[in-house]
């Protein structure tokens, strides 16, 4: 399997370049060459009994990784990754009534869905430096659920130091203490005197820094990385099988970067039957936008109750794009570059039509938001947050409209954002027994000012063996 770039002008790379890169060199984000192809009644046959997550996952994942690793390795790999989960089949399904189904993605260590990617990317970096004896050092910011993601991912591991900068006092404490009360030779916190952009922005500069980001060995887990989206593909498949023999679905995602939703395109391209897939956003609504009338322009964000989703620009769909302009990369290229300079970027005609005929879309406020975590706790005794929120409110206002199925995904657990569910429905979500010390426990953490040199100093001094 071999990998292209997005704006087509970087050569095919492999797996394991395509891993440590995250980015091609020409500015585009990597996609296997083909879609390897798959059925559900052949994957039961082979799967037999042994039909779990993690079986599934080296079926499903094995085509895109087999020239850097064989089988049964990584079999081993998703094992491991999938050891921390607190729910035994990882992604429990969750019946509300006949026609919307819950995929419960976090289980994980860190309570969001990102931790079904990361803790698996986590082990394939670790896998793929320990073959060349290579060390690197992670740099990422975060506003919150990325970076306590990663650092779960990353920590106790020899073949990487891992440094994530947050917004000093602007995170939630849950997410703040997720980070902070990591104790691992291999992880630094840095608060910065400024907000995530200004964290963002110190991170670019220092990747941009070639003599520093080469010493170091800088790299990074970000959304963009296509081993997060190939990790995704498998709950989409599992979500499907669990719920029918060999029908049709739709699925609705409350999305952000466009990594998660890219992840379903993805499996349906490999052959699972999707009717619909439903995008939700909240506010801060450039993908709905897009989807109901081709134009994607942007504007200011605003926070909201379910901030992993305020975003401006959602990297991820750079991907949908190239699939859209069949592959065109030049086109892809230019109409990125229109983006930069005008802040806008539009399709119509047939393209357009195209499109509607796979994706829909809806926009959820605050107020629907609090709304919908209240209805549903109300009627189903079932406790959802902001995010899983914004989802289920979009779904239900697509139930009308199709005869399969909606499979809803839950991104975070409620008491990731205690706050927001206690408001809307008078209700305290309480941590997972994992966690439940959360708030007792020691943290640690540099408070640095938004200087990139001192950023710079602290990563060297820190760093072993300089
Ligand atoms: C990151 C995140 C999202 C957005 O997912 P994308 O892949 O960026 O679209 C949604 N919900 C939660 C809880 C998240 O952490």
């Amino acid at each position: 399997m071999r990998y292209v770039s997005t704006r087509g002008k970087s050569p095919e790379a492999s797996f394991k370049e395509v891993l440590l890169r995250g980015l091609a060199p020409d500015g585009g984000l990597y996609l296997p060459t083909t879609w390897p192809q798959f059925n559900v009644n052949e994957l039961r046959k082979v799967l037999g009994s042994d039909f779990s997550y993690q079986a599934l996952a080296s079926e499903i994942i094995y085509p895109f990784t087999k020239d850097s690793i064989d089988k049964d390795e990584l079999s081993d790999l998703i094992h491991r990754a999938y050891d921390s989960f607190s729910a035994e089949d990882i992604v429990p399904m969750k019946c509300l009534n006949s026609k919307l189904w819950i995929a419960e993605l976090f289980h994980g260590p860190t309570l969001a869905f990102k931790d079904i990617a990361l803790q698996l990317v986590g082990e394939l970096f670790e896998n793929q430096l320990q073959k060349e004896s290579e060390k690197i050092t992670i740099v990422g910011a975060t506003s919150g659920d990325t970076g306590s993601a990663a650092i779960e991912a990353c920590r106790d591991r020899e073949s990487m130091e891992i440094f994530i900068l947050h917004p000093h006092g602007r995170t939630s404490e849950v997410q703040r203490r997720q980070m902070t009360s990591v104790h691992s030779k291999n992880v630094f916190n840095i608060a910065i005197e400024g907000t995530f952009d200004d964290c963002q922005d110190l991170v670019k500069d220092m990747f941009a820094d070639v003599d520093f980001s080469t010493r170091i060995n800088m790299s990074a887990v970000n959304s963009i990385n296509w081993a997060r989206v190939m990790t995704q593909i498998v709950y989409y498949w599992w979500a499907s099988m669990q719920i029918t023999d060999n029908g049709i679905v739709n699925f609705c995602v409350p999305s952000g970067n466009f990594g998660n939703i890219f992840a379903g395109f993805s499996a349906h391209n490999m052959g699972l039957p999707v009717e619909k897939f439903i995008v939700a956003s909240n506010r801060n609504d450039v993908l709905d936008r897009f989807f109901r009338n081709g134009e994607m322009e942007l504007r200011d964000v605003a926070p909201t109750y379910s901030p992993s989703m305020d975003i401006q620009v959602s990297s991820n769909f750079e991907r949908l794009l190239f699939e859209v302009f069949e592959r065109d990369g030049l086109r892809v290229e230019q109409a990125f570059k229109a983006l930069r300079s005008e802040g806008s970027l539009s399709v119509s005609g047939d393209t357009l039509a195209g499109i509607q005929r796979k994706w829909a879309s809806s926009k959820v406020s605050d107020s629907e938001t609090l709304a919908r975590i209240k209805k549903i706790s109300e009627e189903y005794g079932y406790v959802v947050d902001p995010h899983t929120a914004v989802g289920i409110e979009a779904a239900e206002r697509h139930a009308g409209v199709s005869q399969a199925p909606i499979i809803s995904l839950a991104t975070a657990h409620p008491s990731k954002f205690p706050d927001a569910v206690e408001e809307a429905s008078g209700i305290s979500p309480t941590l997972p027994s994992h966690l439940s010390d959360l708030y007792e426990r020691e943290e640690s953490y540099e408070i640095l000012p938004n200087d990139e040199g001192a950023v710079k100093n602290y990563i060297l001094a820190q760093r072993k063996g300089e």
